[in-house]
């Protein structure tokens, strides 16, 4: 399906990222403004669904990658990083989504966000924060609020969340934003500069459990969230991003709260690495030229 024509360049739209089966989340849950979002962004970016891989682990949110019209992997609980980092260093010139939830992210892949994070890899890693795993019916998930009453917590989860956004500042990535998918306009603005940022770009962002979550909804977060950029925020200010992040109560920032730019990725820092294009992967023992 095309969308406006502008000279002989056909310029798609969000529509044409539609996957070929529809989501079968709950109605109203978050993740369909993070997938709207996403196409409405790629579309502005001029993209095209060969150029884009979207990787996901498990989880409602991970379903993902069949509801987006681009190659796709849905892969293992808490490994869509890894199974992305191989991919990228595979083929450079492919524009990698991570798309997934707190529990498969922050809980069963938590170890892989922080290696990627370090690793400075040309990922954009959209995390659908819930608080809460949804997949399972409702169980304490690593960014659940102490005190909070989950199936798996009857009495009230004993333990402290996460701070996701802190968690990836610290260990090195180079963009770390927040959005909420009650914002569509400022999301798809975030995942655009994520997607052209030149290194880990991580964005968490609100995306209410209808069902399950019952204290994280739509008015919790609209009644708090206040954009950074309309409070004067340096995201090039280290500490300023800590301080940002750490902020949490009547008011809860979402926009870019840090970016480094100039530090290399992962991809160009060994030679061996570097070579990474389309042709990279060949059948063993074939030579570069062979395989062209
Ligand atoms: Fe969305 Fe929650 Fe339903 Fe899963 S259970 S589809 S996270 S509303
Ligand atoms: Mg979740």
């Amino acid at each position: 399906e095309a969308g406006r024509r502008e000279g002989t360049v056909i310029q798609l739209t969000a529509k044409d990222f539609k996957g070929k089966v529809n989501p079968d989340w709950c109605p109203g849950c978050g993740d369909f403004g993070v997938l709207n979002s996403v196409q409405r962004a790629v579309a502005e970016l001029g993209l095209r669904p060969h150029e884009i891989l979207t990787v996901s682990g498990i989880g409602c949110s991970s379903n993902f990658p069949g509801f987006f019209n681009a190659y796709g992997m849905h892969t293992l609980h808490g490994r869509a990083l890894a199974v992305a980092t191989g991919a990228k260093l595979a083929n450079h010139e492919l524009t990698v989504i991570v798309t997934g939830g707190d529990g498969d992210g922050y809980g069963i892949g938590g170890n892989h966000f922080m290696h990627a994070a370090r690793r400075n890899i040309d990922l954009t890693y959209i995390v659908m924060n819930n608080q809460i795993y949804g997949l399972t019916t409702g169980q304490l998930s690593p960014t659940s609020r102490e005190g909070m009453k989950t199936k798996s917590s009857p009495f009230g989860s004993v333990e402290l969340p996460i701070n996701p956004l802190l968690i990836s500042i610290m260990a090195g990535a180079t963009f770390v934003a927040r959005g909420f998918s009650g914002d569509g306009k400022h999301l798809v603005e975030l995942i655009k500069q994520a997607i052209q940022h030149r290194g880990f770009a991580h964005i968490d962002v609100f995306s209410p459990c209808v069902t399950f979550n019952h204290d994280n909804t739509y008015p919790f977060f609209r009644e708090r969230v206040k954009r950074l950029e309309d409070e004067g925020h340096d995201p090039s200010d280290w500490k300023a991003a800590c301080e940002k992040a750490m902020v949490w109560g009547d008011t809860i920032y979402t926009g870019l709260f840090f970016r480094s730019e100039g530090r290399a990725t992962l991809e160009e820092k060994e030679p061996v690495l570097a070579q990474g294009g389309p042709l990279a992967y060949r059948p063993l023992g074939l030579s570069q030229e062979q395989a062209q």
